[in-house]
């Protein structure tokens, strides 16, 4: 009885491993490997990858590309102006254009270009926000009052949200009287 019993788990045994060794077999992948699909990303982005740093004017075309993807037209805003200049060591960039008609962004391009790039469009669409929109720090979202390293995926919600209004507030007028009369000095 003993050798029978023996000799059923031998065989059991046996014929586990032939089909272990088949589904390895059927494992292998094709020679046709599936197309390697590349995450979206700030450098590979159609729109932000053609911004340079040491091209300033290319945010203003980023921007206004990203504005047409949500019907916004902006190609005829003619009045833009970039200037490089040291803002005292700790501002990378200021909207001088706030509730005026032009839009003039300043620039210290010597802590810009050390920013990352996701930094670099955030910080350039933020100052265009202020500029073009007279958009105020109270909408958050693009227009929250600080630099901020932003992963890509939230930073594509935060132009959309604020190009379609939902994350977006102007300022009053009270506001832009008393921020003309700052940029006046
Ligand atoms: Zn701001």
């Amino acid at each position: 009885m003993k050798k029978v019993l023996c000799f059923l788990m031998i065989f059991i045994s046996c014929s586990k491993n032939e089909s272990e060794e088949s589904n390895i077999a059927q494992s292998i992948p094709p020679a046709e490997a599936e197309p390697i699909t590349i995450p979206p990303d700030f450098d590979n982005d159609s729109i932000y990858s053609a911004a340079k740093p040491k091209i300033l004017a290319s945010y203003w075309t980023a921007f206004v590309k990203s504005a047409a993807l949500y019907d916004v037209d902006l190609s005829n805003i003619e009045e833009v102006t970039f200037i490089s200049e040291d803002l005292g060591g700790s501002t990378a960039g200021i909207a001088n254009g706030s509730c005026e008609e032009y839009v003039l962004i300043s620039v210290d391009e010597t802590l810009f270009r050390n920013l990352t790039v996701g930094e670099q469009i955030f910080l350039m669409y933020h100052e265009l926000g202020h500029d073009v929109f007279n958009a105020s720090h109270d909408g958050g979202g693009l227009m929250a009052p600080n630099i901020r390293s932003l992963e890509y995926d939230l930073f594509q919600t935060e132009v959309k949200d604020f190009f379609t209004k939902v994350d977006f507030i102007e300022w009053t007028d009270e506001e832009c009287e008393f921020i003309r009369g700052l940029t006046d000095n």
